[in-house]
């Protein structure tokens, strides 16, 4: 690959190519290696395989992989390559969709550059106060991260200058135009220096992201990674349906298989309501994501269902898009998406990391031409189920494993998870087994611990101490 490449060179990548998956080849310095040797990323993944050769070398990139495939690292390795420690300005700057997505991969960047002294990475994104930013912008920031509108309002006021920007990277570009930022990336992307290097990820392709691409980005290489490959860790069935057994057949499913977490995929709002109301009257533990939810709301939402302390989360497209949920036993098509790359982005979800998912898809009379396309673009043979075939085997009900219980206090009163852990370990007696994942927001700290255990933990916090003082408990 040299510099004058005439024109776009579209390098679609084989997830099979023999490409080096070690790190090590790349340029790299050994600094970098070794923080990649403590994060335990012994090797790259696909995506990484196939973007990072071409993102270090200077091109512009388009990458396409599903969620969880590590694109972070993919753009963030590039970027902190490129940087100057010594020179305090905006020299990278990454769009991201949400705050969340936001904080997630400034929290991946700053892992990654545990080897540079003093690299200031500051996320910047709407609901936080301006001020709070601008002092923190005044004071030097080698890398921003933040959603569009936020960015807009910094560069506007003059407080976010991009003259030493060196990187570009619009990150869940379709999200961002799902959410309608076409002209607002536009508008930021304008403002960039002409020679920098800009790098778009997506986990889809929908045709918006031709349109950017052509606009901001310079002879871009492709890199797409399909998912045939993971396909056998994951055993999908389709059940046919009528338009009437749709919400009931859910709990069927849910009953037979008693998988532990499962994201169920509607197409519509409504249809999330509706399938929350359905299953949590049979008496399922549900949480549902959409767009009314507060912030904090959805944070709630999203650690108890990654905590295990819910069964079911039930979501659209757009709620779910970006969400690292580490282990997911099933995937439930509750309806099928008109879009065959979406329904094998929703699939890829479940049978992450070396374990086994179900993937579960209710078919009805009107869906039959969707499989077709599915199949096709999937290269399978839909294997079909009748709904009649589906016993409840155990009599139980299908309970998570474990409980949340929401301790008010957080950051601001400097709670840390050890504090927690050592409240139920020490004085309440508990072994670490009994206890689940901590998260310690601003305000509030959500520990998770064994569902057979949770009433009398919640007691025995609210009658101890953390951090010296007494708090309020209450299970969620
Ligand atoms: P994506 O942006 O594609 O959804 P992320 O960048 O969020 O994916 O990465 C998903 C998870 O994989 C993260 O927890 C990240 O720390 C981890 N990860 C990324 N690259 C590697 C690697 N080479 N080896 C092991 N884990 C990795
Ligand atoms: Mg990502």
């Amino acid at each position: 690959m040299t510099d004058n490449t005439p024109s776009p060179i579209t390098a679609t990548v084989p997830p099979t190519q023999p490409a080096s998956r070690a790190f090590a080849d790349l340029p790299l310095s050994p600094a970098q290696l070794a923080v990649l040797q403590q994060l335990e990323y012994f090797e790259m993944t696909p995506i990484q395989a196939a973007s990072l050769p071409l993102a270090l070398a200077g091109h512009d990139l388009i990458a396409q992989a599903k969620t969880g495939s590590g694109k972070t690292a993919a753009f963030g390795l590039p970027l902190l390559a490129r940087l100057n420690p010594r020179h305090f300005g905006v020299q990278a700057m990454v769009l991201c969709p949400t705050r969340e997505l936001a904080e997630q991969v400034s929290q991946e960047i700053r892992r990654l550059a545990r080897a540079q002294d003093n690299i200031k990475i500051l996320a910047l994104c709407g609901g936080a106060p301006m001020r709070a930013q601008i002092t923190s912008l005044e004071h030097g920031a080698h890398i921003v991260v933040g959603t569009p509108g936020r960015l807009m309002d910094h560069i506007e006021r003059g407080s976010l200058k991009l003259d030493g920007l060196n990187t570009l990277v619009l990150d869940e570009a379709d999200r961002m135009l799902d959410m309608g930022f076409f002209d607002d990336i536009s508008w930021v992307a304008s403002r960039c220096p002409p020679g920098r290097q800009t790098l778009l990820f997506s986990a889809t392709y929908p045709d918006g992201i031709a349109k950017l691409a052509a606009e901001f980005l310079r002879n871009p290489q492709e890199v797409k990674l399909t998912e045939a490959h993971e396909a056998d860790k994951i055993r999908q069935r389709f059940y046919e349906i009528t338009p009437e057994q749709r919400l009931t057949a859910v709990g069927m499913l849910l009953r037979h298989y008693r998988p532990t977490s499962t994201l169920a995929f509607c197409n519509t709002r409504q249809q999330c309501k509706a399938l929350f109301e359905q299953l949590r009257s049979e008496g399922f533990h549900v949480l549902t994501l959409h767009g009314e939810l507060e912030q904090h709301e959805r944070d709630q939402v999203l650690i108890r269902f990654a905590n295990r302390s819910c069964s079911v989360l039930v979501a659209t497209d757009v709620a779910a898009r970006g969400l690292d949920i580490a282990q997911l036993e099933a995937v439930i098509n509750v309806d099928i998406t008109p879009d065959p790359e979406v329904h094998i982005h929703r699939v890829g979800r479940t049978g992450r990391a070396d374990q086994d998912g179900w993937a579960l898809s209710l078919v009805g009379p009107a869906d039959q031409k969707k499989i077709v396309g599915i199949a096709q673009l999937g290269n399978f043979k839909p294997e079909w189920h009748k709904l009649d075939s589906l016993v409840a085997e155990d009599e139980a009900p299908l309970l998570p494993p474990m409980s949340t219980l929401q301790i008010l206090g957080g950051k601001k009163d400097k709670i840390r998870p050890g504090d927690v852990l050592g409240a139920l370990t020490g004085e309440a007696g508990y072994t670490r087994e009994q206890i689940g994942k901590i998260n310690v927001t601003e305000q509030t700290t959500y520990v998770a611990v064994d569902r057979n255990i949770a009433g009398e933990a919640t007691r025995k916090l609210g009658a101890g101490k953390i951090k010296g003082k007494t708090v309020k408990v209450r299970r969620l």
